[in-house]
């Protein structure tokens, strides 16, 4: 991560990563923050896409900003992919993205 860089909540997305498409219902992702939910904000304001490269290096300061935002929401305890967290159920976002239907036993 640049010295001069720091991550912050996607302001356009509010941390989420992504948008339910008002006319499909969709979920999109955030094209501000490329569906990370953070960008990098420059000394001057500027914001940018956390460039993929850098996922380890932000992995633990996402976590940290994540497990604040949740907590602001109300949610406490570890943070947990959208899809896992309580406050998403029955949204979009509390939908398993890479499971299509939760298993039945
Ligand atoms: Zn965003």
């Amino acid at each position: 991560m640049p010295d001069k860089e720091r991550v912050i909540r996607c302001p356009s997305c509010d941390g989420y990563g992504w948008f339910e498409d008002d006319e499909t219902a969709e979920a999109v992702d955030c094209d501000w923050c490329k569906g990370i939910g953070y960008v990098y904000r420059s000394a001057d304001g500027v914001d940018r896409p956390i460039p993929r490269q850098d996922a380890e290096l932000v992995a633990e300061t996402i976590e940290n900003l994540e497990r604040e935002r949740l907590h602001a929401l109300g949610y406490s305890g570890q943070a947990k992919k959208p899809w896992e967290q309580d406050i998403r159920k029955g949204t979009k976002g509390g939908v398993n993205p890479y499971e299509e239907k939760p298993s039945e036993e």
